[in-house]
């Protein structure tokens, strides 16, 4: 029996998420036939939906607007400025409901073996944010690992001179763990005690 032309071009389609094997794709594709038409159309106008969005060009959130709505907030301390690998990470900070300032999202932490390279963060965008808003303190909250380490001290390196303070969260959290799965009394714990990054500190070592 020959298989409908349809099946296996939106198979493809599915195929094309990441995760998704060429048997799992064919058998999505056979749920979504058992769903019916009202499945299926409430699916594509869900999906259709996320066409709209648009990068907040403050923080690089995914957005209906831009600014976004948190970057446009005037209630918040725009001195404060929260560097986070992921909008999940902004988030699990955000529920904390602690943190008053403003976020930067960097999309990705620094790793070399998966071809993430330090020219791939945006750290001029983040420079240029905290010299046009006049931050004082950039707070970095990448995740406590080796990924999250050196993307910290490269991001404290570049903004070096550019506020008063560039701190990193002192996490409760054993090396190797996860920011947006800390609960909110680790976070909470992380914020407030808080670090300074010395550049300085770091550079001198070896001529010492
Ligand atoms: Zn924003």
């Amino acid at each position: 029996m020959k298989k409908p032309q349809a099946i296996t071009r939106l198979a493809r389609e599915f195929e094309k998420i990441p995760g998704i094997g060429p048997r799992q794709a064919e058998r999505t594709v056979y749920f979504f036939i058992k769903q019916g038409p009202d499945f299926i159309d409430g699916f594509t106008a869900a999906a259709s939906e996320i066409k709209n969005l648009v990068r907040c060009s403050q923080c690089r959130a995914v957005s209906e607007t831009s600014p976004c709505a948190t970057c446009s907030d005037a209630a918040r301390d725009s001195s404060k400025l929260l560097v986070v690998a992921s909008s999940a990470d902004a988030e699990a900070v955000e529920k904390t409901g602690r943190y008053d300032g403003h976020y930067f999202i960097l999309g990705a932490l620094v790793s070399p073996l998966d071809g993430i390279n330090p020219g791939d963060i945006p750290v001029a965008e983040l420079l240029s944010l905290v010299r046009k808003k006049r931050v004082s303190e950039v707070i970095i909250a990448t995740d406590p690992n080796a990924k999250g380490d050196t993307t910290a001290l490269l991001i404290a390196a570049e903004l070096n001179g550019a506020c008063e303070s560039i701190t990193r969260l002192a996490y409760g959290l054993p090396f190797g763990g996860d920011l947006e799965y800390a609960d909110e009394i680790t976070l909470t714990g992380a914020l407030n005690g808080r670090k300074e990054i010395s550049v300085r500190e770091e550079s001198d070592t070896g001529r010492e």
